[in-house]
């Protein structure tokens, strides 16, 4: 089962694939697999700069509207570009929460001079945005958020603390939800706004890993300002809002990033063929396992984009459960493959290799986006019906 391409889609992918191929093997060709999992702190300036290059060349938001800005392409020139952009070795991209979250969310929700003021300088790779939902004590239970804005004249004012804040330190701007009635049920009274992260009543705290990198952050928020009409969907409407966002995590980067897990399962078997234990039977079992995963995964992503446009289907459903999974799981496979050699950094500049990195970050996997559990909650309710879980 493979990708059926026209010949319009051939001449896109033909088109993609030499613009990717000039860029990187020319003035951007240092961030050749830079800044993917558990390398997101990699040259964040000059990926910064390739988001501008990429923009002007017409390359963001290629799925979005043409009047937005965007290509206007469909889903499946969409997953054709993201196919070429990891066989291309392309870099991690700093701009992707403002293009895959919070631009989509602006088209549906939000008001013209919002669309108007904050979709261009996503679109040029001019705006950096990061996504405040998580709190201390608001992660699954979401509608828990305590962060507080006031209005106050024609500003907000806002109070608390967000936490596991991918890319905050770059971040221009943050789409924080907020807390604006402490007197209404839970998931009526918040907001969806648009904060400025460049205030010195903002302080934000980089939480180290276990990896030694440190892209998410804490933020503190001590009465940091906001414009009264940057409230996105209306004011105590931020739940429906929100998840919005959630929804607009669509299916076209999954053949992108199985492209990207393709890559790394041939460095695992590679890696076997090297220690020898690639003729063990049981390593082979694993392995085999590891590549029938790969090949499930496939057919789910081309079953999911031949669905596009219906409401999340079952293959979407269950899509996240099985990719972080199968994931980790070959984290773990890697790591038992080098035997002790894993643990070993070379020398000076004592950087982990490529591999130790996304080992170490596909532990995370399970978790952000929704953790296994969550995705097993919203499987059992919305795919197979069964009776919501007691609240
Ligand atoms: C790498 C990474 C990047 C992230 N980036 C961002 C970001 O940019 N912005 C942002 O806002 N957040 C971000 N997050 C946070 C992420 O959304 C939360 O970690 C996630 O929602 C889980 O919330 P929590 O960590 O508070 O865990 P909790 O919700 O406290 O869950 C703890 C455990 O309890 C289980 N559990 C909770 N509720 C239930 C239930 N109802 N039924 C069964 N089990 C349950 C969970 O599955 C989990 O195992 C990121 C997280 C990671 C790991």
């Amino acid at each position: 089962m493979e990708l059926q391409l026209t010949k319009e889609e051939e001449a896109f992918r033909d088109k993609v694939r030499s613009w990717l191929h000039e860029q990187l093997s020319g003035p951007f060709r240092d961030l050749r697999g830079r800044g993917a999992s558990g390398d997101q702190e990699s040259h964040v300036e000059e990926r910064i700069a390739w988001g501008k290059a990429m923009g002007a060349a017409g390359w963001n938001c290629i799925g979005w509207p043409k009047e937005f800005g965007g290509r206007g392409c469909s889903i499946k020139e969409e997953a054709i570009f993201n196919e070429e952009y990891v066989r291309a070795n392309g870099p991690g991209r700093v701009g992707h929460i403002g293009e895959t979250l919070l631009g989509p969310t602006l088209i549906h929700f939000g008001s013209p001079e919002q669309q108007e003021r904050f979709l261009p300088p996503i679109v040029s790779g001019d705006e950096i945005w990061c996504q405040g939902y998580s709190e201390p004590e608001a992660g699954s239970d979401l509608a828990n958020v305590q962060t507080k804005a006031t209005l106050i004249g024609d500003e907000w004012i806002i109070e608390g603390q967000k936490i596991w804040t991918s890319g905050a330190l770059h971040a221009d701007w943050c789409f924080v939800l907020c807390r604006t009635d402490s007197t209404a049920p839970k998931h009526k009274g918040l907001s969806y706004i648009l904060v400025p992260m460049k205030q010195d009543t903002i302080e934000i705290r980089s939480i180290k890993q276990m990896s030694g990198a440190a892209e998410f952050a804490e933020v503190f928020f001590d009465g940091a300002k906001a414009r009264r009409d940057h409230v996105v969907g209306g004011v105590n409407n931020g739940w429906k809002v929100a998840m919005g966002t959630l929804a607009f995590e669509r299916g076209a980067s999954t053949l992108g990033q199985q492209y990207l897990f393709q890559q790394e399962f041939e460095q695992v078997v590679e890696a076997a063929k090297q220690t020898g234990v690639a003729k063990d039977p049981v390593f082979r079992q694993r392995l085999a396992a590891a590549w029938i995963g790969l090949k499930i995964m496939r057919v789910n992503a081309l079953r999911m984009l031949e669905h596009q446009g219906t409401e999340l289907s079952r293959e979407a459903l269950i899509s996240k459960l099985y990719w972080s999974n199968w994931h980790r799981d070959l984290g773990k496979l890697a790591m038992d493959v080098m035997g002790p050699r894993a643990e070993l950094i070379a020398g000076p500049p004592y950087e982990l290799t490529r591999m130790q990195k996304w080992y170490l970050f596909s532990r995370a996997d399970t978790i952000y986006a929704g953790s296994n559990q969550i995705q097993r909650n919203i499987i059992g309710e919305r795919g197979l019906g069964l009776p919501k879980e007691p609240r």
